[in-house]
């Protein structure tokens, strides 16, 4: 699904030099490697604090903490995304409330969410799922109704624009009051180990985070609040810094493999590639940036998912089912309060959805070969 090898081999010199620059002054926790890279980032996306942490689990569940939410408030998230977001949900007692996704962008249903809104509510996690952004303007408009935080689950869409209706450009993640987002080895940036981090504008958010992730410590050996150890170790750091300058090229090498591979699939009705929904552009285009495609995931119409998955297998060419189960189906958040007639978007996408191979070293040679064999296959 990834070439993380190809890719290494074109930034080889300047991740070698950076890990070297860590290894030789030993500063492996919290070193210089850490505050540049916590810098550069913030540069980059253009909000004024960056919290490296352990990894995006983390990043989530210190971004709840953060916000001091207490046990028993309800928060309002997607049904059809990774299980981190609502596990870190259930782990610190708040009550995680499932909503239905939208059958062009698989992100929140914005309808889904209002309606799911009651005197407990507290805050609403967006995922940016597989590279572009919910609904953000509407969802602002939403918790400023209702007075709700605001938690943009970044994992899948870092580099990513957003574009409000009046033209404005503003990074995914940096939004909401807070966003969180995970360096695992095979995201849009990806270091070589585990890693994440937190964002916010929030100057007193910022500072209550930072204590957060260092043992609820302000003072040295004074712990104000009960906190975790989150760290982003140097080595990772020297790594991300080292990826860094190139995410807007490896986000474009994304955008133009599924740019070749939707239209590849032009024509075959039982196809639907994915859309784009920004404010800015209807379709994907290589213009615009609001879809970084953390996958390239096709809906199939008609078609044996589990037959055309064997064979792609078996000539050689990864693919995954993002996501097989609903979260509200899911033993561990299964709930007597939920209505099957509540999701009939994620009970459908479950059964059609299938992700293609997606990175940075995709050529056209490859993107031919992964979509000629599945044309075949379709065709019979
Ligand atoms: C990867 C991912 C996470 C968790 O990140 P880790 O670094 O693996 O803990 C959370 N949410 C989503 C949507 C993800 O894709």
């Amino acid at each position: 699904m990834v070439d993380l090898k190809g890719q290494y081999a074109g930034i080889k010199d300047e991740v070698n030099l950076s890990i070297q620059e860590v290894i030789e002054n030993t500063a492996f926790i919290n070193g210089p490697k850490v505050h540049e890279f916590q810098n550069n980032l913030e540069q980059y996306l253009g909000v004024k604090h960056v919290i490296p942490c352990a990894n995006g689990t983390d990043a989530l569940q210190i971004a709840m903490m953060g916000l001091g939410l207490k046990p028993g408030d309800e928060v309002i998230t997607a049904d059809f995304t990774f299980a981190a977001t609502v596990e870190v949900i259930a782990l610190l007692n708040l009550v995680p409330v499932l909503v239905d996704v939208n059958e062009d962008d698989f992100n929140i249903n914005i309808e889904a969410l209002e309606k799911a809104i009651t005197h407990k509510t507290k805050a609403i996690v967006p995922v940016h799922l597989f590279g572009q952004c919910a609904n953000m303007e509407a969802i602002m408009e939403v918790a400023k109704k209702h007075n709700l935080f605001v938690i943009e689950d970044n994992a899948q869409a870092i580099g990513a624009n957003y574009t409000y209706k009046n033209g404005t450009k503003v990074k995914a993640g940096t939004i909401g009051n807070v966003g969180a987002t995970s360096f695992f080895p095979s995201k849009n940036l990806g270091c070589y180990g585990d890693g994440g981090a937190i964002f916010t504008n929030d100057d007193d958010l910022a500072h209550t985070i930072r204590g957060i992730v260092n043992h609820g410590m302000y003072e040295r050996y004074h712990h104000d609040v009960v906190g975790v150890n989150s760290r982003l170790d140097s080595i990772q750091a020297a790594v991300l810094d080292a990826k860094l300058p190139n995410l807007d090229s490896y986000n474009k090498a994304r955008q133009t493999a599924a740019i070749k591979y939707s239209k590849a699939f032009e024509g075959i009705e039982s196809i639907i590639t994915p859309k784009t929904v920004s404010n800015s552009c209807s379709n994907i285009c290589d213009t615009c940036d609001c879809h970084v495609f953390h996958q390239y995931t096709l809906r199939l119409k008609g078609v044996n998912r589990d037959a055309l998955a064997k064979h792609l297998n078996e000539n050689e060419i990864p693919c995954g089912i993002y996501y097989p189960i609903p979260l509200h189906k899911q033993k561990a958040y299964a709930d007597e309060r939920y209505n099957e007639a509540d999701f009939p978007v994620t009970n459908q996408l479950v059964k059609e959805v299938i992700s293609l191979p997606m990175h940075t070293e995709l050529d056209d040679e490859q993107i031919e070969f992964i979509t000629s064999t599945i044309i075949k296959f379709i065709n019979g």
